[in-house]
């Protein structure tokens, strides 16, 4: 599959007719093309979602959201198809792929209702010949920047809100998942929305991205990624004070207090853990055991990970596929022989697979400490290791003790000790006795060095309207 650049409702080629390939991290086989933007394309392009953007914040809330509609639903019908293709650009079992196919859809159906409802409101007002309320209106150009770890469902959650806020769109997926991306950009060709309302860039992040974020005509940037890069495109949107939200790392701990249901938090180390091969933003990355329940929980996690299978996410009973690429193998392998070098103990797995493609045996560490790079750096691999505490205090100021707050996890019965740890830990998401809590319908996002913003819910479509406060005397 070769993808074209996407503006002003057609598909183009570079001017420069440059390309890069794409590789199936399961086989190391190239699998498609896709256009390496000049700076010529990207002023073409964001020239094509300014004209969208007068066009479509004018079109009326129920007809945006009858479009949003038809997108979910054509989305359903080539569910089968766009998993196959996201399996094969990304890795991840095919399960999970149909999963993500379906999510995406969900958002796009979610929008579609909260279009209807960006109310305004009436304030009392303080004299009787004065009235004073709000409108809101749709922020501008959106700029939105996804990874390639969910590559679908990533862009579904910012394309549908800004769409359904009466925004334009600049979609610019990673570089290593451009497929998947272009296939969703067809489907919305079909649904056929004014020209410019959507746009689709590819190519080199540091000329395309940078360029892209300072650009005077994007309003809003709407970022999923790394912290780093995250930093870079806050500086980046400075000059124009551009609105930005910002989705980023997290180093995820889950805390299993004696009490717990050991086979629960089990399967929930293996769900947020595992999938996706450990390359999830809200995969634990510190798993913290009370002493006593130690060796028992290690000995079930040591069955159930021994029992995932590992390869090729197209074939149905794989569990796990590979990591992305040769980068994400060095990382993981760096990480474990960190731990090991400073004193954690291999229970399981600790290296790469041999032979085609990027895999990773399933691991897991014990005797972990905050000394090891680990406790400090997102893993983003199949690597769980295993810390140990005694009293909830100390447990609560170690998980805490990071500059990242995205999601933690906690197993208890106990529903007194779970109110205290909703109150304490220090993150924007927290899963109790839940290791799946990302939702459609609700918040998503991270405090400190994890973002700035949220997706998902009605908060999801607030980050792309502007409030207008209206005075008026009479
Ligand atoms: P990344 O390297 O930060 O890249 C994210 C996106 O930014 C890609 O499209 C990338 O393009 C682009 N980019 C790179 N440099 C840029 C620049 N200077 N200006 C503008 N855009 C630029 O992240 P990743 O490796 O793809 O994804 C993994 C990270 O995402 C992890 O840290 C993970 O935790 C985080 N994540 C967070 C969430 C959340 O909801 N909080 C969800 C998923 C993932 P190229 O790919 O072409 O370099």
């Amino acid at each position: 599959m070769d993808a074209q650049l996407y503006y002003e409702g057609q598909w183009l080629d570079g001017v420069e007719m440059q390309r890069f390939t794409v590789e199936n991290p399961a086989t190391n086989q190239v699998i498609g093309t896709a256009v390496s933007a000049s700076l010529k394309d990207l002023d073409r392009i964001i020239g094509s979602a300014e004209k969208g953007s007068s066009i479509w914040a004018k079109t009326l809330a129920n007809e945006r959201a009858r479009a949003l509609k038809r997108v979910a639903s054509l989305i359903r019908d080539h569910q089968d198809e766009l998993a196959l293709l996201l399996t094969q650009e990304e890795g991840k079992a095919i399960g999970e792929a149909r999963s993500e196919i379906g999510t995406g859809a969900d958002f796009f159906d979610f929008y579609a209702a909260e279009a209807l409802r960006t109310y305004g409101t009436t304030m009392p007002s303080p004299s009787p010949s004065r009235s004073i309320w709000t409108t809101r209106s749709p922020i501008g150009v959106s700029a939105l920047i996804t990874p390639w770890n969910y590559p679908f469902s990533t862009i579904c959650r910012k394309m549908a809100p800004a769409l359904a806020a009466g925004c334009s769109v600049i979609v610019k997926p990673a570089e290593e998942t451009p497929l998947i991306a272009s296939k969703l950009i067809e489907i919305i060709h079909a649904v056929n929305l004014p020209k410019g309302v959507v746009n689709f860039v590819t190519g080199d992040p540091q000329l395309i991205g940078t360029n892209l974020v300072a650009d005077p005509r994007v309003r809003k940037v709407s970022f999923t990624g790394s912290t780093e890069i995250g930093r870079t495109i806050l500086h980046n949107a400075a000059d124009n004070i551009t609105s930005v939200s910002l989705e980023l790392g997290g180093n995820a701990p889950v805390i299993i207090f004696d009490d717990a249901s050991i086979d629960d938090a089990v399967q929930g180390i293996i769900r947020c853990k595992f999938r996706n091969a450990g390359q999830v933003c809200l995969a634990t990355n510190r798993i913290y055991v009370q002493r006593n329940v130690l060796s028992q929980l290690r000995e079930r996690l040591h069955q159930a990970v021994n029992a995932l299978q590992v390869g090729d996410g197209t074939h149905q009973n794989v569990q796990m596929g590979p990591l992305i690429n040769q980068q994400a193998i060095d990382k993981v392998s760096h990480h474990v022989a960190d731990a090991t070098a400073k004193g954690a103990t291999i229970e399981c797995g600790g290296e790469a697979i041999p032979g085609a493609g990027y895999f990773y045996t399933p691991t897991i560490l014990s005797n972990a400490s905050e000394t090891m790079t680990l406790a400090h750096e997102e893993t983003f691999g199949p690597v769980a290791p295993l810390f140990t505490f005694d009293t909830e205090d100390e447990v609560y100021e170690r998980a805490n003790g990071t500059p990242y707050g995205l999601v933690a996890y906690v197993f208890t019965k106990n529903l007194t000790r779970a109110m205290r740890a909703i109150g304490v830990l220090d993150f924007g998401v927290v899963g109790v006795n839940d290791p799946g809590p990302s939702l459609v319908e609700a918040p998503l996002g991270g405090v400190k060095a994890s973002g700035l913003g949220r997706e998902g819910g009605h908060d999801g479509i607030e980050e792309f309207l502007e409030t207008k406060y209206v005075s008026m005397r009479y």
